[in-house]
């Protein structure tokens, strides 16, 4: 099927060099404007800056001044162009927006606001960048499946079903038990 491993071996580090080289990372400046996902503030304050693992993004753990709610932005120097392969093995890039609208009707009905739902699909996308210049539909998908596992779990169902492809109640069935299994074992 997929090969993750050989994957990201094979695409990142030259693309990457150049632009470390031409644009080196300085860790003291700071993007402003950074909105609140909690409260839509722009105004924080940065608690905490490092560099990712990779060397390719500021990750910054903020605190807004408003309300107090605290997040992590990554910056990076320019964008690296992201492509997906598919399931067909055909090549496109990524496009956010549609990461947003399959969280956005997963999650219809349900109490996740679009500011939510929008800064779900760009920690997704960062998340996702982390991984490497190629990634593949399955990597989004499991992807947003984390991220909904957290915020909603009927949003989570919905998207798994489309996802995952389940034709019949069993399946269905089957994944509610994962979930209950996986959230269950707290109140124990
Ligand atoms: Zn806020």
């Amino acid at each position: 099927m997929t090969h993750p491993s050989s994957r990201l071996a094979s695409g990142s580090p030259p693309f990457l060099a150049p632009l470390r080289a031409c644009a080196p990372i300085d860790a003291r400046t700071s993007v402003s404007g950074v909105r609140c996902p909690a409260c839509s503030g722009v105004d924080d304050k940065v608690i905490d800056s490092r560099m990712t693992d990779d060397g390719s993004a500021i990750r910054r753990r903020r605190e807004c001044l408003t309300c107090g709610r605290r997040f992590t932005t990554f910056e990076r120097l320019e964008e690296l162009p992201l492509s997906v392969e598919k399931r067909s093995g055909d090549r496109e890039p990524f496009d956010r927006e549609k990461v947003e609208s399959g969280i956005a009707s997963a999650a219809k009905g349900r109490p996740l606001d679009a500011v939510q739902i929008s800064h779900t699909a760009e920690e997704i996308e960062e998340q996702l960048r982390l991984q490497g210049v190629e990634i593949s539909t399955e990597q989004i998908g499991r992807a947003v499946l984390d991220r909904l596992r957290e915020l909603d779990q009927v949003a989570y169902l919905r998207f798994a079903s489309v996802y995952k492809g389940f034709d019949d109640a069993a399946d269905f069935q089957r994944e509610v038990r994962l979930l209950t299994k996986a959230t269950e074992p707290k109140r124990h």
